[in-house]
């Protein structure tokens, strides 16, 4: 048995990123994959501007031991260039608005008051108070994104908030599925004896969905060689990555490993991992290939540990490590005494996990009603009470 250490960097010592690159308007470009660092030609905010409704003047213009009672001069809205502030007045100024020069303080306007063309203002204010400064956010020059961050909403408005009307991401990934399994019937067709239904294809599309990646075709092939190998071979024809469910271990039914070494190569391992112990990576033709286990748990932890980092890379993604949350375990469990095991659990309003029913890798409801994987290193059993290292979801779908 190899770790998922030592799978995950044999995996990923094999990625080549796509590429080509993409031109986007800035609206489509959620969820891509930037692919050069972006940075500003501006100064944001582009001049020094109000951070409240009120009055500015100029702090030194003030007299300490009397009020001061200074006359408006101008009114400076937002969007609008305000004249010079000559000594000794004062703006009416609204949030936004740019403070004119000869100014270099804002009150508030719940601090001041207003009569006959004079505004009496507070002496006590420091030179700068509620003024936000040009280039405060960003300096022009600055780098504001690196090439490899998966553009979030908030990355948007930042690119927005420096202009830039397009944006430059990595081409999407073309991933196809091929299911195998004699038992197997998609959603949809009647259920025969002996059959189940298809899930793997659903939570491998909803998963590579939700990276941003097209599933470009969907197989499910009977239990033989030339099945087999037909559906790999057309698929690695058609997409940049080729992902199998079933048929990976060394059974009489179990055809994958033989098609792949006709068609190109694999390594075949056993990972000390649970669910998901035997996976295939290799390619056909060129075309890179995952054989995941049949298993549809199996498949979601495989995927997720596994599959992913590697997809996020091709697409020329910062691959990060999952980051975990250290939270303490309702639940106690015996130890496994070789393979690192990730049980689905759910976060509680305590921030405790309990975990589901039950643990089975053919138990897919157990990954719908978790929120979370709870990861077990080998030899390592669980009292209640423990802090166990915690991937939320949301670490995985995004
Ligand atoms: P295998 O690795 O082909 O021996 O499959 C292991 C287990 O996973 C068997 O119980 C299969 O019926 C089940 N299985 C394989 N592929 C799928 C699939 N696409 N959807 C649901 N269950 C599957
Ligand atoms: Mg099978």
């Amino acid at each position: 048995m190899i770790s998922i250490e030592q799978a995950l960097n044999s995996i990923l010592a094999e990625v080549s990123p796509v590429e080509t690159i993409d031109t986007l308007p800035l609206a489509e470009a959620l969820g891509r994959v930037l692919a050069t660092d972006q940075h500003s030609d501006l100064d944001v905010p582009p001049a020094d501007n109000s951070a409240m409704d009120g009055y500015a003047f100029k702090s030194s213009s003030l007299k300490q031991d009397q009020d001061n009672w200074l006359p408006l001069h101008q009114r400076v809205a937002a969007g609008h260039s305000p004249a010079a502030l000559p000594e000794g007045s004062a703006a009416r100024i609204f949030t936004g608005g740019e403070i004119p020069s000869g100014a270099d303080t804002v009150v508030m306007q719940e601090q001041c008051q207003e009569k006959d063309g004079l505004v009496l203002v507070p002496s006590t204010k420091p030179v700068g108070n509620n003024v936000r400064p040009r280039g405060q956010d960003i300096q022009r020059g600055d780098k504001v994104l690196s090439r490899g961050k998966k553009l979030a909403p908030q990355d948007l408005g930042l690119l927005a908030s420096i202009g830039k009307a397009e944006v430059g991401v990595s081409r999407r990934l073309k991933v196809a599925i091929v299911s195998t399994g004699d038992e197997l019937v998609n959603p949809g067709e009647a259920l025969g004896p002996g059959k189940i239904y298809n899930s793997n294809r659903f939570t491998l599309t909803g998963l590579l969905s939700s990276m941003g990646i097209d599933v470009v075709e969907t197989h499910l092939v009977e239990d033989t060689l030339d099945a087999t190998e037909q559906a790999l071979s057309h698929a690695a024809a058609h997409a940049d990555c080729v992902i199998s469910t079933g048929g990976v271990s060394v059974g009489d039914e179990d055809h994958v490993k033989p098609a792949i070494e006709k068609l190109g190569q694999l390594a075949l391992w056993k990972i000390a991992i649970k669910p998901g112990k035997p996976l295939a990576f290799g390619d056909i033709k060129g075309t890179p290939f995952f054989g995941l286990p049949g298993n549809p748990v199996s498949v979601f932890i495989t995927f997720a540990i596994l599959v992913r980092p590697y997809l996020q890379a091709r697409q020329g993604q910062t691959v990060g490590k999952l980051r975990t949350l250290p939270l303490q375990s309702n639940f106690s469990s015996t130890a496994n005494p070789k393979r690192q095991e990730y049980i689905r659990v759910k976060i509680d309003d305590d921030g405790r996990v309990d975990s589901y029913r039950t643990q089975s890798s053919g138990a897919l409801s157990s990954t719908a009603w978790a929120d979370a994987l709870a990861i077990i290193p080998a030899g390592t059993a669980v009292n209640v009470g423990d802090t166990l290292a915690v991937i939320p979801f949301s670490e995985l779908f995004n």
